[in-house]
Formats: structure tokens, C-alpha cells, sequence
């Protein structure tokens, strides 16, 4: 196969936002189609099997729908939401980018990279290099790229599909090791280009949104556009919190499996976990939480696997593949791994400064819904205590009074939070409480019989 054959002229794929032409829209019809975006995207979400995706195939064309969630983004700057659609956005184009053929691949790449040489022929004819003297430079690199494969019989075929591309936007696979850098060049087998494709997919999608935001910032119409992607944004927001967490049938919840007890689950740990089975999408940082949260609640690895195949990047991967991948970093965080580090779960401390308290994260309109999913009989004094405590800077002690309003009992001393898990101890705790007291047995003291495994 030549380089100069492979798709130069063939055109993008339908879904591919980028190189077309989509026309004007008013304001409202955007609406209509970023609202029907946002039902797709969060339907993918939820379905990763590769039939799942062919029968929902004709709305991945819906290119002015994510036109309107860009703009929404753009005119609102709202991190979250534009982190979660990046996210979102770059699983969906590593789903669809690996059902394409060879050609759409190259093309889409093209697109993407600005320039791609194929074929060893191609690369050598362009860098004024002979076929003979490129392939020892890229046998440096053979080691890394075949692991347990002979490296000759690796060569002969990647000569064919050897690939070129402009140090400026290739540069990540030399730092990784996977390409050598000539004359301004990037060389590696095609293959490790697709692999650059997301990040520079949603790089992209990013610069889109920044150059937007900063031209309709000076436009005479920047609040209604404003006013268009708040209205967008809570859609999406009523959307994620509508989304009822999938019930699998083998998590069977008994007495004393605290990580099957959703109810007993802290704010932090309920909302992480409600988003990432809603949507299968959780940002780096958040994953670690929740990860290290459900271990200390006596997950066991087994179970935490299952959990995280359901991510939305995990999309196309049979569990083996998923095993190899995934399952590395999640075997890490039970010390199975590398340097065999039992992980200890993050404090409330640590967890306000590094990593998700909603009350100090989460907006209170944003968050008095998601309390009342947890409390649906929280008083409004009782919320209007949580927000004083909020407006005070005071997140361990807004959490205390959310616990006080789920236990109500005169006899639970406690003022301030300090760990999640001593939060899902007390609260099961007390369910104990109440079920024996329902059946005639003496009420406990709850502080005095909080488990102390994880004393904070
Ligand atoms: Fe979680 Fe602690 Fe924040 Fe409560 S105060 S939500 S337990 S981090």
C-alpha cells in the first residue's frame, strides 16, 4: 500500500465535527439540538457494547448539537461541565475512530495532525533519507514498541505502515519513548499515531471553545448567548442527577457489606458514585476517591473491577483487554502492584483540599438536590443550617449537620466530620440501632460503637 494512496481523498466521517460547513441556527433550534446532544451523549454513556453503538449510530451525526454545547460552554466558562464534556467527547471519538476503516483513519488523522507521511517510501522520499538507512534508526526503538514480539518479523510489516508527522504535533510519542525524531519529524508506525488522536481530538475541542469564548465576550448579543448556555448547562445538570444508579443484580445488599450500602455512603462517596454509574465518566482525580473510598468500605478487588469496566473509555474493550489495561491501576490501588502500596483512603481534610467535597465544590441550588436525594425528609431549617455552614467555610461541619438530619438522635454527639467512612459507619450503625429497637432490643450509644477501622 503506498503512503500517497491511503485517503488523501476520502472524506471525514459523517460524525467528525471538524472541516464542515453546518450553516446559521437561531438561538432556540440550537437549544433543541444541544438538548438532544446531551441525551446521546449520556446514552453512550451508559451502553459500551459495540452493538449498542451500531443501533445508536445516526445520532452520532448530530454536529450541530455539539456546535450548541460549544457555544454553551464558551458563553459560561462552567468548568465542570466543560471538563465532563471534553471527557465525554474524547470517549466518543475513540469509540467511533476505532470502528473506521484504515483509510478514514489516515484521513481523520490527516485532519488532525495537519500533516501525515505512510509508507516507509513515502517518509524516506520526503526526508531525503534512504529506505536502508531509516530502518536501523527505527530498529532503536523496536524493543519498546514489540515487547515479547521478534523484532524482524515486527519490521517487515511496519515498514509498510510507517508514519511521519511534524515534531510540533507528534512530540508526545518521543517523550513516551515510541518514535524517533529526524529532521523535524516524527516517525512510529501508524499505530501510535490513532493513539494520539484523542488528545489531540479534544485539544482541539478545548481551543474551540476558548477562541469562542473570547469572540462572543465582545459581541452586543453575549448575554443572550449566555442566557442560551446556562439554559443548556441545566438541562444537563437536572439530566446527571435524574439518572438513577444502575442496580446490578449479583450486588445483593446484606448487613455488614458497607461498599453495597449506598444509603449509608457520605455525600462526597454517593455523589461519585451516583455520576460514575449514570454517565461512566468520572475526571482522574475523582476516580481515585471513589476507587480508594469503596476499597475502605470493604470492596473487594474483584467487585472494583467490574465497577470500572463500566468507564466509558473502557467502550469496545472485552474484559481481557480491560484486565490488561484498566485492571493494572485498579490491582495498584489494592497493593497488588508496583511498589505494593496498601492505599489508605483520603480524610475529609485532604479530600476538601485535593479532591471532591461537594460542600465546598458544589453550588447550593446544585446541592440542595442532591441532599434532598440523599434525606428526602431533610427540613428547610435543616438545609438552612447546612448552608450557614457552607457560607462559613465550614464543609466537615455542614456534613455533621446533614448526618444529624439523616439520624436524628438527641444521643449522636458529633459536631464536625472528619473521614467519609466514619460518616457510612455511623450511619449504619444507627440503621442497626433502629432495626433492633424496632424489634424490642436496647438503643446503643452511636459514637461510643462506630467500627474503628479507619479511626480518623
Ligand atoms: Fe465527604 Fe468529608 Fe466532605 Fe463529608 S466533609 S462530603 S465526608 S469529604
Amino acid at each position: 500500500m503506498s503512503g500517497e494512496g491511503l485517503a488523501t481523498e476520502i472524506d471525514l466521517p459523517s460524525w467528525f465535527l471538524f472541516g464542515k460547513r453546518l450553516g446559521e441556527y437561531s438561538l432556540d433550534a440550537l437549544l433543541l439540538y444541544g438538548k438532544e446532544r446531551i441525551d446521546m451523549l449520556l446514552e453512550f454513556s451508559q451502553r459500551r457494547t459495540l452493538e449498542a453503538l451500531n443501533s445508536m449510530s445516526g445520532k452520532f451525526n448530530n454536529l450541530v448539537g455539539l456546535v450548541a454545547l460549544i457555544l454553551a460552554a464558551s458563553a459560561t466558562n462552567d468548568m465542570y461541565f466543560i471538563s465532563w464534556l471534553l471527557e465525554i467527547e474524547g470517549d466518543l471519538f475513540t469509540a467511533l475512530f476505532n470502528k473506521l476503516d484504515l483509510g478514514k483513519k489516515v484521513a481523520v488523522l490527516r485532519y488532525i495532525l495537519g500533516e501525515l507521511l505512510v509508507g516507509i517510501e513515502v517518509v524516506s522520499q520526503k526526508l531525503g533519507m534512504s529506505t536502508e538507512s531509516l530502518l536501523p534508526e527505527i530498529q532503536s526503538i523496536l524493543p519498546k514498541l514489540t515487547e515479547k514480539r521478534q523484532a524482524m518479523d515486527f519490521l517487515i510489516p511496519m515498514s509498510r505502515f510507517l508514519a511521519a508527522a511534524r515534531f510540533s504535533r507528534a512530540y508526545r510519542l518521543i517523550k513516551s519513548s515510541r518514535a524517533i525524531a529526524v529532521r523535524g519529524w516524527v516517525i512510529a508506525p501508524l499505530e501510535e499515531f490513532f493513539r494520539l488522536s484523542k488528545s489531540h481530538y479534544q485539544d482541539m475541542l478545548s481551543e474551540k471553545i476558548q477562541m469562542l469564548s473570547e469572540k462572543i465576550k465582545k459581541d452586543p448579543e453575549f448575554q443572550s448567548y449566555k442566557a442560551f448556555g446556562e439554559e443548556l448547562i441545566s438541562y444537563w445538570r437536572k439530566k446527571m442527577i435524574v439518572q438513577k444508579p444502575v442496580v446490578r443484580r449479583d450486588l445483593v445488599t446484606t448487613e455488614d457489606r458497607l461498599w453495597e450500602r449506598i444509603d449509608t455512603f457520605p455525600p462526597c462517596l454517593r455523589i461519585l458514585y451516583d455520576r460514575f454509574i449514570s454517565t461512566g465518566y468520572l475526571p482522574h482525580i475523582e476516580r481515585l476517591q471513589l476507587g480508594l473510598l469503596l476499597k475502605a468500605l470493604g470492596m473487594p478487588l474483584e467487585e472494583q473491577l467490574k465497577l470500572w469496566y463500566r468507564a466509558v473509555d473502557n467502550v469496545g474493550l472485552t474484559w481481557e483487554q480491560f484486565l490488561k489495561k484498566g485492571g493494572y491501576y485498579i490491582r495498584h490501588l489494592y497493593g497488588l502492584e508496583g511498589s505494593r502500596k496498601d492505599y489508605r483512603p483520603p480524610k475529609c481534610e485532604t479530600i476538601i483540599t485535593r479532591y471532591f467535597c461537594p460542600f465546598v465544590k458544589t453550588n447550593f441550588t446544585e446541592l440542595k438536590e442532591l441532599i434532598r436525594g440523599m434525606n428526602p425528609a431533610i427540613s428547610s431549617s435543616e438545609l438552612d443550617k447546612i448552608h450557614e455552614e457552607i457560607i462559613s467555610r465550614e464543609p466537615r461541619k455542614a456534613c455533621a449537620r446533614l448526618l444529624a438530619s439523616i439520624i436524628k438522635n438527641p444521643n449522636l454527639k458529633i459536631s464536625t466530620i472528619n473521614h467519609p467512612i466514619q460518616f457510612s459507619r455511623i450511619v449504619y450503625k444507627h440503621s442497626r440501632v433502629r432495626t433492633n429497637e424496632s424489634k424490642g432490643k436496647s438503643s446503643e450509644n452511636l459514637q461510643e460503637n462506630v467500627p474503628q477501622r479507619y479511626k480518623p
